[in-house]
Formats: C-alpha cells, structure tokens, sequence
C-alpha cells in the first residue's frame, strides 16, 4: 500500500559535529569514566554497562544520531527515554537558550519573568479543553508530585486510585503512585492513599472509586510498563466515571506527550480533558530539564490565595522555558505529531516482518505514533537485543518496570531511510540475540 511520506523535518545537517579533540586520549577518558561510576557513582550501572559490552563514552548528538568518542554513529530510538521529540540539539530550541544565557539563565524571582509567564500562556494554547494555569518544576516525579498535592488542595480528600505497573516517578510521592513493587517495597512506608487497580479495566475503576478519593491518575499507554495500550474507549469511559463520581482525572502525558503518539497529546486520540496533565521529558526540546503540570481554573483556587503554597527554586527558570517555547513552535511549525502516525506505521511494519521471521524471540509488537515497544519471550532475549543493537549503532532501551520489552521512540523528526536502518540494525541483533542464547526462553519460565 502506498502511502505518502512525510519530508524530513529537521534534516542532519551538513557535515559532522564536533569529534573527539585529535590527540587526545579516548582510551583513557573511557577508563576512567567507568572507573569513577564503580568507585563514585553506580556500580550496578557499570556492572550493566560492562555486560552490555559498552566500552565507550558518549560524545555528541545532532537530530536523530549520537556520536561517541570513537567517533562512532548510532541512531537513537530511546531517546533518553522520549526526551528528544524533536531531535537532539534543535537549531531553535539552540538559539533561544543562547539568547537567554547572554541575558538573564536565572530568575531573582522579585520581579515577573515574562519567559514564564509566556510558557503557561503557550500551554494553555496547546494543551486540551479549558487546561488553563500552569506550574513549572523541573522533571517529571516532580510534575507529578504537583499534581497529587493539588488534586488533594482542590478536594480536600487524600486518596487516589491509580494503576498497577504505571510509572510516574521515583520522589515519594510520585513512587507511591507508581505501580511496580521492586521499587517501591524497600522504601515503604510510602504515603498512604493509593489503590491500584489493573490498567486498562474500566470497571475496576469504578469499584475502587470510594468517599475519600481525590483523583484517578493514570498513563493514557503506560511508557515503563512495556509500552502498554488500553483497550479503545478506555480512556472515554474513566472520563465518564470520574465526572459521575466527582473525582478529577489526572492524565501523566510525561512520556506520551508532544506528539509522541501522534497527536499532541495522547488524551486527545479519545477526545478527553483531564482536570490536571503533567508534562516534562520532551518539553524542555532536549536541552533544559523542566516539568509542568496544568489544570483546570476551577482547581486553581487554593493556589491563588497563597502564591507559595507550592513552589521550587529553579521551577520554571528562564532558560528553561525559553527552550520549551522553542521546543512548542518547533513541534508546532514542523507538526511533528502529525509525522509521528505514518513513520510510526512504517517503524511498526518492519516489526511486524521481525515478529514473523523470529517467532520464538519477539513476542509482540505494539505501540502507537513513535511509541513502539518489542516484547520477548524472555528479559535475556530483550537486554541482548539491545545490546547487539547498539554494537550495530542503534539506540534501544528496555523499559524500567518490564525488562522484557524494549521501547522503540526515535526523535519525531527521524526519516524513512533513517527507520529503514535502524529496523535492519534491530533485526540483524534480534538474530543475533537469537544465536548467541540460544533457546532460553523455551529453557526457563518467562521472564521479569
Ligand atoms: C519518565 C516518567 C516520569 C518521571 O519523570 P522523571 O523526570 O524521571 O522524574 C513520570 N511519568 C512517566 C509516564 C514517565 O515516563
């Protein structure tokens, strides 16, 4: 079936990014690099590293390509996870923040920051329904931890009905939400208040829905799960239950958010506003960390009696938010989400091909828009495959509460050549995983 490509967006630009300075000493660079993460900052990351057969150091990056210090080219389809929609190091997103650097990086906060202020405008634009006022913070379990204090300010209740494998963060209380036990059993007790029902089961929902809930929360596809989609409608039919039952909707558009889905965002494929989004990942265009969360006006009410009754140092800081507007026209001017269905379709169909041709290996295939994850018969299939990916310069990633699956999110700027390349790399070390582990998902139970 034909179908018509969209031009690339945002093409490589001429020539090579800045290559590892001539003379100097990658080898060592590389050695101690790895030994300052066994001796200073993560073991077990090195640990990961060294099984992984990673013996390099990154060093550049330029739309959808990574250098390393070997000077060597890779294709990044984790995108840090999701972080770099569109690509990295975008000329506008570049331009703003150097204007900002020269002027004014920080705000002394006495005064208004017009950088700010535009931003929640700009979102308010952007974002569905009546969203319409706006916190700034500075990453993605803090966004989250904004929204679970307002919808307990706006409510007066504690509780919330969340969902099992969900991700939504590593802070407290953004852990408490998250639905994966390995992480959060050894840091209980966490804070108290969260249910969690199966995701994608409207009903269970409902059921959980009892007299002192604030909010439901949710991933409209749950990201870290392994890249899990509801059942059409679902996301419909919460909607219907939290209004019926008085409680908001919180919908973490972290990961899904900016077009990654193919919209802009990924609430809007079901026509449904929540009462608060949170947003950070692609927001900052790659380069400035931030977070938001944007609500209703009706729950704004507390927050505007007491303008410190939430707040953070660095939250919403100029230059970050000069590089979220950037990164907002960017998306915007290019329409990415839109890029993002059809490329999505043609990433997916070499997938598929993939599935077919290794069917003791890759379970499943799924994903919407850029939003892809493989699935394995076994966790030893998927942390292979994306090492031998990587060996063949293609950037995976599993994902963190379902080691079994890889994501598969290049910048929405990527182009076809470009998912054609990075498909053969993946195919070319799922055989190889196939090979060098023989059949060890037949040997032993599943995995996780
Ligand atoms: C990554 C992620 C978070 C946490 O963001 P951090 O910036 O790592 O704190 C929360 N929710 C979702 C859906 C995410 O993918």
């Amino acid at each position: 079936m034909a179908r018509p490509r969209p031009e690339p967006a945002h093409p490589a630009p001429p020539g090579r990014p800045r290559r590892f300075p001539e003379g100097a000493d990658r080898a060592q660079l590389i050695e101690r690099t790895l030994a300052q993460y066994r001796r200073y900052l993560n073991p077990g990351l090195a640990r990961l590293f060294q099984f992984g057969g990673v013996e390099t150091v990154e060093w550049a990056a330029e739309g959808c390509l990574v250098w390393d210090v070997h000077g060597r080219e890779y294709i990044d389809c984790a995108c840090g996870p999701a972080i770099f929609n569109i690509g990295h190091r975008h000329p506008r997103v570049l331009a703003a923040v150097r204007d900002q650097l020269d002027r004014m990086p920080m705000s002394v906060r006495t005064m208004p920051s017009a950088p700010m202020a535009a931003l929640a405008e700009r979102l308010a634009e952007v974002t569905p329904g009546d969203l319409q006022y706006s916190f700034f913070c500075n990453s993605g379990a803090e966004a989250n931890e904004g929204a679970i204090k307002l919808a307990r300010l706006a409510t007066g209740r504690p509780g919330f009905v969340v969902m099992q494998e969900a991700f939504h963060g590593k802070t407290l209380g953004a852990l408490s939400a998250t639905g994966r036990a390995y992480y959060r059993t050894p840091f209980e007790p966490l804070v108290p208040g969260f249910v969690h029902v199966p995701f994608g089961d409207a009903a269970a929902v409902e059921a959980a829905i009892g007299r002192d809930v604030a909010a439901v929360m949710l991933e409209p596809i749950q990201g870290e799960a392994g890249v899990i989609l509801p059942p059409a409608g679902y996301l419909r039919q919460v909607r219907e239950i939290c209004d019926r039952r008085g409680v908001l909707l919180i919908a973490d558009e972290i990961q899904t958010g900016l077009g990654r889905t193919g919209r802009m965002f990924c609430v809007e494929h079901e026509g449904v506003v929540p009462d608060i989004l949170t947003l950070a990942k692609a927001l900052g265009g790659g380069v400035m960390p931030i977070g938001a969360f944007t609500a209703r006006p009706a729950l704004w009410e507390r927050m505007k009696r007491d303008p410190y009754i939430h707040s953070s140092t660095f939250g919403g800081n100029p230059l970050a938010c000069r590089a979220a507007l950037a990164t907002l026209d960017v998306l915007v001017d290019e329409r990415l989400a839109d890029r993002a269905g059809p490329l999505g379709e043609q990433f997916l169909g070499r997938l598929r091909e993939l599935q077919a041709r290794h069917p003791a290996v890759v379970k499943d295939v799924r994903g919407r828009g850029l939003m892809l994850g493989i699935e394995f018969t076994h966790r030893d299939y998927a942390l292979m495959t994306s090492a031998e990916a990587g060996h063949r310069g293609v950037i995976t990633f599993y994902t963190l509460n379902n080691p079994q699956v890889i994501r598969v999110a290049p910048p929405l700027v990527i182009t076809p050549a470009l998912i054609h390349r990075a498909a053969d790399g993946i195919e070319e070390a799922v055989a190889a995983a196939e090979e060098l582990l023989g059949s060890v998902g037949a040997a032993t139970e599943g995995g996780s």
